[in-house]
């Protein structure tokens, strides 16, 4: 420990650890960041991984790392039983792009090459796998050797172990269905747009890709339709997915493997529970991925840290980071509450609960400040994204 401790040990090399640690980098700040694997670029049968993710263009700004992306320039949302449907167009908005899909494994693995790269950040493969707190620094075990931090950001995805190590309570916000995720070449090409179509048992979604014939599915059904779904075969799985798509794109040629994800909504009660420690990321809350916001809600955790690091000589200080934990939390309990909400919407049935939603959803996509403050919001601009 010549250099003494570090300013802070980032546990969790997702895409949201690694931008924090980037980001401190950057700033001058001297980061160990640690993951028990390095990340791998995964390609799958159609040439794409199979989890990508969509990132709202201050997400994907922030990361600062050059990687291939499909730009989403329009979506299309409508529903199973009804008439409605609302259409977002970044034209109106004035931008490039409403959001941008990258492959987390290529992500991942190019934040970690910049990592490498970057003079004040360490990066360290190894199970993290003890914690304890002395009066100057916090000391993370990492396999035989210990590291020592003023702050230790755990990002360790929605299992975090250093949230077990620190006994922090997590606070439950409902299970819900479970997700597949998938990547299909499909006869018309998306045209850069993204469709959603909530059905009663769960929203299904496709994201473009580079390529203009291949999207990535996620398809949210309660976890026995997702564990059948998973176990077609292929020509069997691509039936059922036309036709829940009422064929939006075209006949569909073929598929990559299919991969199941519990959806939980959960978040730690303090993101902040102690001087030295910070929750951010899936470590900190999952939300439902209906409107792709998990790890957009991490991304802005981690720019949000910055802005609170900024000028601080001790990262561990009490009290530095008591109102960033109660921003965030509201925050993330504000985006639960949301995913809950149109979850929950969607999935009352009757012709009451139809008709309102038809109106609704009609009503809403012909007012153009509804739309752009209800997409603002969603990419990231909006009042809640600014001020939490
Ligand atoms: C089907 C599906 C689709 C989604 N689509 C979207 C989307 O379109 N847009 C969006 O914003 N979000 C989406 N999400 C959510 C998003 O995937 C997550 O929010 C995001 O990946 C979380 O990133 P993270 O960096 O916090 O955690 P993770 O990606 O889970 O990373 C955690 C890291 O910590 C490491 N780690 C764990 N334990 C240890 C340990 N003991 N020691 C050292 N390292 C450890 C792991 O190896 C891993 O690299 C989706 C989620 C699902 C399930």
């Amino acid at each position: 420990m010549a250099d003494g401790p570090y300013d802070a040990i980032v546990v969790g090399a997702g895409l949201v650890g690694a931008a924090a640690a980037l980001a401190l980098g950057r700033a001058g700040r001297r980061v160990a960041l640690v993951d028990r694997r390095r990340p791998a670029e995964a390609r799958g049968r159609l040439g794409f991984d199979v989890r990508t993710v969509a990132l709202t263009p201050a997400g994907l700004e922030f990361l600062g790392v050059d990687v291939p992306d499909a730009r989403i320039r329009r979506m299309r949302v409508w529903e199973e039983e009804g008439t409605g449907h609302i259409e977002f167009d970044s034209a109106a908005l004035g931008s490039d792009a409403l959001a941008h899909v990258v492959e987390v494994g290529a992500t991942s693995a190019a934040l970690w090459r910049a990592a490498e790269a970057l003079d004040g950040v360490d990066v360290r493969c190894g199970a993290v796998s003890g914690l304890s707190e002395g009066a100057a620094a916090m000391q993370v075990s990492v396999g035989d050797a210990a590291l020592f931090g003023r702050l230790v950001i755990a990002a360790d995805g929605a299992e975090s172990e250093v949230r077990r190590l620190a006994g922090v309570e997590l606070l439950d916000r409902g299970d819900f269905d479970a997700a597949l995720a998938t990547v299909v070449r499909t006869g018309r090409a998306h045209g850069d747009a993204a469709l959603q179509r909530f059905g009663r048992h769960g929203p299904l979604a496709f994201l473009p890709l580079p390529d203009a014939h291949c999207s990535a599915v996620i398809w949210s059904q309660d976890r026995t339709a997702t564990e059948r779904l998973c176990a077609l075969d292929d020509g069997a799985f691509l039936a059922a997915l036309d036709a829940a798509s009422e064929g939006a794109l075209g006949p569909l040629d073929a598929v990559d493997r299919r991969h199941a994800f519990p959806l939980a909504q959960r978040l730690v009660r303090d993101f902040n529970p102690r001087p030295r420690l910070l929750f951010v990321g899936d470590a900190a809350h999952t939300v439902h991925p209906l409107a792709g916001q998990g790890v957009n809600l991490g991304i802005e955790d981690a720019a949000r840290l910055l802005d609170v690091a900024e000028g601080a000589a001790d990262l561990g200080r009490p009290n530095l980071w008591r109102g960033f934990a109660r921003r965030r939390r509201a925050r993330a309990e504000a985006m639960v509450a949301l995913m809950t909400a149109l979850r929950s919407a969607y999935g009352y049935g009757g012709p009451v609960g139809r008709w309102l939603r038809n109106v609704g959803v009609r009503g809403l996509d012909t007012t153009p400040a509804a739309k752009r403050w209800l997409i603002r919001e969603a990419m990231g601009q909006g009042v809640l994204a600014r001020t939490l």
